[in-house]
């Protein structure tokens, strides 16, 4: 608890302290033998307005100032009108006096408003914890010395100091040392991550067994816990139409229940059916129950929940409209370089034409390619073993979903696939084995084609056998890679429908087509590494982005970004969405089905105050705590 609740606590427990004191001196008649009839009765209005004002004056004057303000019908409201209105009730002397209800309402409203506020300080505790991946400071080199510096202070190319159990603040490259990384707290992966020199390191992981020198790459804001941090503290901008229902739904209802008890309280007696204090008691406890604090707090709170259970699995999701659209995907279409497959493609061979040095083809292809962030083009610069003089390149261009193209020593050399070649004029040779193929010409003459294959991800098989077991209908991949790949690829990862050969407009129109497809609600998710995908991912119902390869578009165009670029998460984060939907719709029944029940005992004069105001606490406290059953998930 924070100091503020501690003090409203404090004041909660002195007022019911008092409360029980005043119950006693009165249930044993000591206030009557005092003060006689009908004295005591005075004496005890003025004794129970002590703990009511103690544990209420904020309430009270809230609601004062909400009136004031134009914009009475809130929680605070209701409580104060049936409270006062307890109190009241002393103007009947006919009638049994009410002052410990009207005390006990405003008492009991504050003990659940106090468990609320906990409740939601401590599941913003725990996310903040997870996240807690906020490094105070990097260490740098200077004169010989290492010298604690703000993070946001180091500039890109700096060479900073990583010691054994500090966090990496800024993400860079490895430029001496080996060590184990702990990056649990950003992929929920508990399989330490070896590093040597040379390894990327992403900043938010944990430095465990040795020394690192790090050469940084982007500035501290760049860098992926700051990224991180700004989609969490976003998220809840980004609304469910569940919780904004709710949110008009309260609205709405409390000025309609505030009437209602008003119409309760005034047209019967009017009609002679009965008592004034009777009909006027009904409507205070009609007022108290109708309090609709439980789902007002809940539903945004278990929405609150499944984002950061899912941030613990290394599943960031941008908004809470997201996990409910995950809840109903019944069609995942992948992307599939980099996203089903890992995107380090080998070389399996080189075929050069008639006379040419297969060295030459792909030393000519690695210098053509040497500007490109293309997966393709990464894989041929490591499978190149020779030097790459980026002096020697000029005009470097790439054209999506086709190739690259640049001036290599005044040659100008295009690699790329057969569309590249067609659109160019170029003549190819067509290659008998399975495999992308990089057709490479020096000046317009072929000089021969090189094949590479990529590896599929060790749990992309599994991922689709989850989606499938998930209840999701159609597992789609779309690639511009050649249809034999695809075709081996699908056929070995059990995806339902495989589409080749597309641009990335292509993908667009066919991520189209089949939203134009989708029936009954279901919600089309594609998955991407963004790598000429963003517009896609912009596009489907829910874009989901590999986070730790993805390019920085992806993560930007993206709803939902997966840390650690495993698939078998998708099935995962789905899992989340439904349970916090589901335990959504359990305190919307539940909540609303106890308050109907209690409200029509109220009408017909069977429940009493006490009986509500039990009710409304309990309901909002059983509705929090099946809230925070969100925020937990198994992690495997
Ligand atoms: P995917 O849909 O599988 O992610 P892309 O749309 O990124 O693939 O690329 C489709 C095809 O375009 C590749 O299979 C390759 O033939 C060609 N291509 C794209 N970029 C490059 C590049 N940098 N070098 C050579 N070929 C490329
Ligand atoms: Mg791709």
């Amino acid at each position: 608890m924070n100091k503020k609740q501690i003090k409203w606590r404090n004041r909660i427990i002195i007022a019911l302290v008092i409360f029980a004191a005043v119950m006693v001196v009165e249930e044993t008649g000591l206030l009557a033998s005092a003060f006689g009839t009908p004295g005591d009765v005075y004496a005890s209005f003025a004794l129970f307005l002590v703990p009511y004002l103690i544990a209420g004056y904020k309430t009270l004057l809230e609601a004062a100032r909400n009136i004031r303000l134009g914009d009475p019908f809130d929680e605070a409201f209701l409580m104060s009108v049936a409270s006062l209105g307890a109190f009241a009730m002393v103007l009947f002397p006919e009638t049994e006096p009410h002052m410990a209800e009207g005390a006990a309402v405003m008492l009991f409203y504050q003990v659940g408003e106090l468990f609320q506020s906990y409740a939601v300080g401590q599941s913003r505790k725990s996310i903040a914890a997870m996240m807690d991946i906020a490094p105070d400071y990097a260490n740098v080199e200077r004169n010989g010395e290492l010298e604690q510096v703000d993070p946001a202070e180091v500039a890109p190319g700096t060479v900073i100091v990583i010691k054994p159990g500090e966090r990496v603040p800024i993400d860079g490259v490895v430029t001496d040392g080996v060590s184990q990384l702990d990056t649990a707290a950003l992929t929920g992966e508990s399989v330490p991550r070896h590093v040597e020199t040379g390894a990327d390191v992403i900043s938010g992981c944990v430095n465990m067994t040795g020394v690192l020198r790090v050469r940084t790459t982007k500035p501290f804001g760049e860098s992926t816990v700051s990224r991180i941090l700004e989609l969490v503290e976003n998220a809840s901008e980004k609304k469910a139409r569940t919780e904004n229902f709710i949110t008009r739904f309260a609205r709405v209802y409390t000025p309609v229940v505030t009437l209602s008890a008003l119409a309760l309280a005034v047209i019967p007696p009017l009609a002679g059916m009965g008592a004034w204090s009777d009909w006027i008691l009904r409507g205070l406890t009609f007022l108290v129950v109708s309090c609709p604090c439980a789902l007002v707090i809940s539903v945004p709170l278990s929405f609150f929940g499944g984002i950061g259970g899912a941030s613990r699995l290394g599943i960031l999701v941008k908004g809470s409209n997201y996990l409910e659209l995950l809840a109903h995907v019944d069609t995942v279409v992948f992307d599939k370089t980099g996203t089903l497959t890992s995107g380090t493609f080998n070389v399996v061979a080189v075929h050069p034409e008639a006379g040419v040095d297969p060295d030459y083809v792909l030393s000519m292809a690695a210098h053509a390619e040497s500007f490109s962030d293309h997966p393709i083009a990464i894989s041929v610069r490591a499978a190149y073993s020779g030097e790459i003089d980026r002096e020697k390149i000029a005009g470097a261009r790439e054209e999506s979903g086709h190739g690259v193209s640049a001036r290599v020593n005044e040659h100008l050399v295009m690699v790329g696939n057969d569309k590249l070649m067609a659109e160019h004029g170029a003549s190819w040779h067509d290659c008998d084995l399975t495999g992308t193929i990089l057709h490479v010409t020096v000046d317009g003459a072929y000089v021969g084609h090189i094949v590479i294959a990529d590896v599929v991800k060790d749990d992309a098989a599994q991922a689709i056998t989850d989606l499938h077991a998930a209840g999701v209908h159609r597992c789609v991949m779309l690639t511009g890679d050649r249809q034999d790949v695809a075709e081996a690829v699908a056929a070995r990862l059990g995806i339902d429908e495989v589409r080749a050969q597309l641009l990335p407009q292509d993908k667009v129109a066919e991520v189209e087509r089949l939203l134009a497809g989708e029936k009954d609600g279901g919600r089309l998710a594609f998955v991407g590494d963004g790598i000429n995908d963003a517009p896609v991912l912009t596009r489907a119902d829910v874009g989901i982005a590999m986070g730790a390869m993805g390019s920085d578009a992806a993560i930007e165009a993206a709803d939902v970004v997966l840390m650690d670029d495993r698939p078998s998460k998708i099935a995962q984060a789905m899992r989340v969405a439904r349970k916090t939907m589901r335990i959504v719709w359990q305190n919307i029944v539940f909540a609303l089905g106890v308050k109907l029940l209690i409200l029509a005992l109220a009408a017909v004069g069977i429940a009493n105050m006490w009986l509500a105001v039990f009710g409304d606490v309990g309901v909002a406290m059983i509705a929090i705590l099946n809230a925070m059953r969100c925020m937990r998930v198994e992690k495997n």
